[in-house]
């Protein structure tokens, strides 16, 4: 068969960054080559299917559906090809990895008779695979950092399923038939729900041609998927007591950039996450230390719309208090002054020469193109192009930064742990900004 032009031309100038756009804008290209620096093959098939999509009598039916889809494409598949499967919030995600184009297209073809077609009789692998989920979930319940999560997400999504305790999946999800979850596969596997990516670091026709023959079954789409947005709670302090732990875990959350921020905006907002954690900053760590707290982390997590920013402790009851004046102290004075001339240097070359590291590795290449991809609808900036922005940020863009992110009416506060005996008041009147 004849490719279109567009796609034969990408898997060889992966380096030109421009023909992946113009690919990428091509109404008639559904798929997309991102080569790796290996010898395998990938093929991975997106689903806009996640738990973000799902309403309150529907919970965890998109985990259901992903279990049982693979149970089916499992029994199918030989032994030397990688299959595996997950869900996320935005997507369910079907991937295959091999060495040998025929092994990998037998199994892409396999995998997407299953997946369109799939024999919704098997109550037996239905049942064991809802088992199966509900032992995960139990599990969940033992994990002290999936409950933080849950936590975070219950203030990021206020009435969204993520909003919702994974508790409550359980009694829905046992109800769940098989014929909802037919119902629910025939509402999503449409042509816009679905992305394709595959990739390698040499051309393999005969699965790019697996793939596009599959074009015509299903029109696979390129549009960007839209999923309901975090609607934070405003300044909310969430407090879950949990006996068997002695101390609390303190988590400070703000909602950070959504996914169409300017790339200049993320690059900054990366300084800003590695100045705070810097142990040097303005002495905040120092007096942190003094107060006994050592463990002390900053995360950011992008979500599908906006993403969040945190800090996180596990402390005594004793040091809660002088923790959130600490931690509010510090992003006061990021707001204010910025960080100072020095350390921002330091930080500034440190995270380029981490960044060109990071970018030297394929799969990390990946997961940043086809996350921006699927997600915002455009390839991220060359490696130089970051570079270029982070080579010229300034201690002020950092302070413009801060004011943006840390408003006391945004901020979100988790306390999880023993009974402190504090009152919300007491934790609100420590948190000055
Ligand atoms: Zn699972």
């Amino acid at each position: 068969m004849n490719l279109p032009k567009s796609i034969s031309n990408l898997y060889w100038s992966f380096k030109d960054r421009k023909l992946i756009e113009d690919v990428y804008r091509d109404s008639d290209c559904h798929f997309i080559y991102l080569p790796r620096d290996t010898k395998k093959i990938f093929i991975d098939v997106y689903i806009k299917a996640g738990a973000l999509l799902e309403d309150e009598r529907q919970a965890g039916i998109g985990h259901v559906l992903e279990h049982y889809i693979s149970a089916l494409v499992h029994k199918e598949l030989p032994d030397d090809v990688k299959f595996g499967a997950k869900i996320n919030d935005d997507y369910i995600v079907f991937y295959l990895e091999s060495e040998a184009d025929t092994t990998l297209v037998h199994a892409f073809n396999t995998l997407f008779e299953v997946l369109t077609r799939p024999d919704f009789s098997q109550k037996e692998v239905f049942d064991y695979e809802k088992r199966s989920i509900m032992s995960e979930l139990g599990e969940e319940k033992n994990d002290i950092e999936r409950r933080l999560e849950r936590l975070v997400e219950r203030t990021r999504y206020v009435d969204e399923p993520n909003g919702r305790s994974f508790v409550d999946h359980l009694p829905k999800m046992k109800e769940l038939s098989l014929e909802n979850i037919a119902t629910y596969h025939k509402k999503i596997l449409t042509k816009e729900h679905i992305t394709i990516f595959v990739s390698a670091v040499k051309s393999h026709p005969s699965v790019l041609s697996a793939v596009t023959d599959k074009l015509d079954i299903l029109n696979v789409s390129k549009g960007v998927p839209d999923f309901p947005r975090p609607t934070y709670s405003d300044f909310s302090i969430v407090i879950d007591e949990d006996p068997n732990l002695s101390g609390s875990y303190l988590v400070m959350t703000f909602p950070s950039l959504n996914r169409t921020a300017s790339l200049k905006d993320e690059v900054i907002l990366d300084l800003l996450i590695e100045i705070m954690k810097d142990p040097e900053h303005k002495g905040a760590r120092q007096e942190m230390r003094e107060q006994g707290i050592y463990d002390i982390t900053v995360v950011q997590h992008e979500g599908a719309h906006n993403g969040y920013l945190a800090m996180r402790s596990y402390v005594s009851n004793d040091q809660i208090v002088a923790w959130i004046q600490i931690v509010a102290s510090l992003m006061r004075i990021l707001k204010e002054s910025g960080p100072s001339q020095s350390l921002f240097e330091r930080i500034k070359g440190e995270w380029i020469g981490d960044m060109t590291t990071h970018w030297r590795t394929n799969s990390g290449r990946f997961a940043l193109l086809s996350d921006r991809i699927l997600n915002q609808g455009n390839v991220p900036g060359y490696k130089k192009e970051i570079e270029e922005i982070a080579a010229s940020a300034t201690v002020n863009d950092v302070r413009e930064m801060a004011k943006k992110i840390f408003e006391r009416e945004k901020v979100n506060l988790i306390l999880f742990g023993e009974n402190t005996g504090l009152s919300r008041e007491e934790i609100a009147k420590a948190m000055v900004f």
